[in-house]
């Protein structure tokens, strides 16, 4: 299984990406999870990443590319990962088409998970994060939709886009979900 997860912060990307990599045998990989550990274990990447995560922005493409590159070639991810929170913008998305032509792998699809603002505004605030205030929220989101959202064609026109109306509970998102990646 190799998926790759798309939606705006708060769209349930990480708990539906947890429940089927966990389900599949094949690692999550969170970029944001990965970050946030560097943070916390104050690491030279924690340290440079830390000022662009606290406003919201997205952390430059020369910290993220290596640490994505090396994560993919660990043993765990050869038989297959789920993508949570990467790619994050075209260059991304590029990088990664480039790396896995390398690496001889293929993604089998790229899951949107479509939810409207104001679910994804309340839900951050109930989630508490260090960086879901309500100006570091607004600061992603329009983040997400200048950067992030344009991948949503990107994927589309290589045929390669599922979406999935993610403002329902928990375990029917899981269930479509289960549904398309079994088809
Ligand atoms: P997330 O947990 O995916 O919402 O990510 C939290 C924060 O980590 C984001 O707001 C960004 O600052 C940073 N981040 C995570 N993934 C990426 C990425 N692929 N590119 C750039 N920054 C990222």
């Amino acid at each position: 299984m190799r998926l790759i997860f798309l939606g705006p912060p708060g769209a349930g990307k990480g708990t539906q990406a947890q429940v089927l990599a966990r389900s599949h045998g094949v690692p999550h990989i969170s970029t944001g999870d990965i970050l946030r550990a560097a943070v916390s274990a104050q690491t030279e990447l924690g340290q440079k990443a830390k000022g662009y995560m606290d406003r919201g922005e997205l952390v430059p493409d020369d910290l993220i590319l290596d640490l994505v590159g090396s994560r993919l070639e660990e043993d765990d991810a050869g038989s297959g990962w789920i993508l949570d929170g990467f790619p994050r913008n075209v260059s991304q998305a590029k990088f990664l088409d480039i790396l896995l032509e390398q690496m001889n792998q293929m993604y089998e699809c790229v899951v949107n998970l479509d939810v409207p603002d104001e679910v994804i505004v309340s839900r951050l605030q109930e989630r508490g994060r260090a960086d879901d205030n309500a100006e570091v929220v607004r600061k992603r989101l329009s983040v997400y939709r200048e950067q992030t959202a344009p991948l949503i064609d990107f994927y589309r026109e290589r045929q390669m886009l599922v979406s999935i109306d993610g403002n329902q509970p928990i375990e029917q998102v899981t269930t479509k979900l289960t549904e398309i990646v079994a088809a």
